[in-house]
């Protein structure tokens, strides 16, 4: 994996891909760390070891301060060992001493905490016709952001440009160093190959396809760079604020287009090539002979989808063109949009109550413009999800509104910068690559 990054302005040629402007990954991995090919039997299967700074880093993430005597009775090292991880993670600014823990005589223990401030992120959430960005510190809170109406259709340079003018505005904005910049993290409203940061045939994404997203970010900023479909980091952003302690939860968007993003034991799920959770183009099990933009007919996304709502009310003759004029009348008590805001629901229920068979969430929280419409939409899928499903795994299922709303993108597009970057290996590389320049 030749994931190109910055370590603290240091810059390497890659000892297995040749490129010589940014260590890669893999280079590190084997070099930085001094992690040689065959793995000790200390390692876990990330590449860390058990007993590094960055899986010691891994239980201060939560936040809770621990002392060095905690720290050592819950991972069971050594308390010799324990200092040297807590300084060397110190040093990089990762932890700070956070309040002194009682004591029972003498000099009460420092105890230590994760220091979301040591480093920011830039998150971007690009939409069909708006585009977000914001500065967020490594717990995923928003430090500054800026957003503006701009065409995901007039192409990625003119887009990504916008991400690279206005990020390196916020940034000195803000006042922080280019150089503590961990990561970009960009959301697109389109199918992506993840671990390539390129779009893949995107519908409504004219000159996208197959664009290096990725790459064109991590030259631009000098850092890593991830690239997600818009509906996995709303997953990721809602996961992350309200359902951190539920493994497994759905996010369902529901806007033009309908698609889900799934969290499998605390973890997004994108399936072999990112394509898991797209549920817009399941066929309804009642069939329909309506046509899908996808060219197959009974299409839950042609049936359900604020455009399919809106061209329903426009075709009995009231004014609607978009899922915000759905919302719009519904807000205002349109009898016609309630009713076929309840029956979309009624169809989304049909397609997740297999979902629910086959994946077993705990949660499936509804998000996107239409949710915004009132309880109306997420009534119909819950009576039809309770009703098909079997009793095990409805009996603790929750179906509930998104609670961030417009913040869920941008939040999740910095969550899934920062569990990558802080990752125990990543953390690893960074405590080994220039120790002098972190003090
Ligand atoms: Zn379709």
């Amino acid at each position: 994996m030749h994931v190109k990054q910055k370590l603290r302005g240091r810059y390497r040629m890659c000892g297995c891909c040749t490129d010589g402007s940014l260590v890669c990954f893999t280079s590190a991995m084997l070099e930085g760390v001094g992690v040689t090919t065959s793995r000790p039997a200390n390692f876990q299967p990330d590449g860390s070891s058990m007993y590094s700074p960055g899986s010691l880093f891994q239980l201060l993430r939560d936040g809770r301060p621990r002392t060095r005597a905690e720290l050592a009775a819950e991972t069971g090292l050594a308390r010799s060992t324990v200092t040297q991880r807590v300084d060397a993670l110190l040093a990089s600014n990762l932890i700070g001493p956070a309040d002194k823990a009682a004591s029972t005589g003498g000099r009460p223990p420092t105890r230590f905490a994760f220091n979301p401030n040591a480093r920011y992120v830039l998150a971007a959430d690009i939409g069909a016709t708006h585009a977000r960005l914001a500065l967020t510190d490594l717990a995923a809170e928003v430090l500054a952001q800026s957003a503006d109406d701009l065409l995901v259709a007039a192409g990625p340079e003119v887009v990504l440009d916008w991400v690279d003018r206005v990020g390196h505005e916020l940034i000195r904005e803000a006042g922080r160093d280019p150089d503590d910049l961990l990561g970009v993290g960009i959301g697109l409203p389109g199918p992506v190959e993840h671990s390539t940061g390129r779009p893949v045939s995107p519908p409504i994404m004219p000159g996208w396809d197959g664009f290096d997203v990725q790459g064109f970010l991590q030259d631009r900023f000098g850092a890593v760079s991830l690239v997600d479909n818009d509906v996995n980091i709303m997953a990721l952003g809602e996961h992350h604020v309200v359902w951190s302690d539920a493994p497994h939860m759905m996010f369902v968007k529901v806007a033009t287009g309908i698609g889900s993003g799934l969290i499998s034991d605390g973890r997004l799920h994108r399936g072999a090539q990112g394509a898991a959770g797209d549920m817009g183009h399941l066929q309804l099990p009642h069939g329909t002979d309506v046509v899908c933009r996808c060219g197959n007919t009974g299409c839950l996304e042609a049936v359900a989808s604020g455009a399919a709502i809106a061209a329903k009310l426009a075709a009995r003759g009231t004014a609607a063109s978009s899922s915000f004029d759905v919302v719009g009348l519904a807000r205002g008590g349109n009898i016609e949009a309630l009713q076929l805001l309840r029956q979309a629901g009624r169809d989304i229920g049909e397609v997740l109550a297999a979902a629910v068979s086959l994946f077993n969430p705990s949660v499936i929280v509804i998000g996107g413009s239409l949710s915004q419409a009132g309880e109306h939409l997420i009534a119909g899928v819950r009576e039809i999800v309770y009703r098909r499903s079997l009793p095990l795994a409805t009996q603790d299922l929750r179906i509930v509104q998104s609670s961030t709303g417009d913040r869920a993108g941008i939040i999740g597009a910095a969550v899934m910068v920062i569990d990558h970057a802080l990752a125990p290996v990543q953390v690893d590389l960074l405590m080994s690559a220039a120790p002098a320049a972190m003090s």
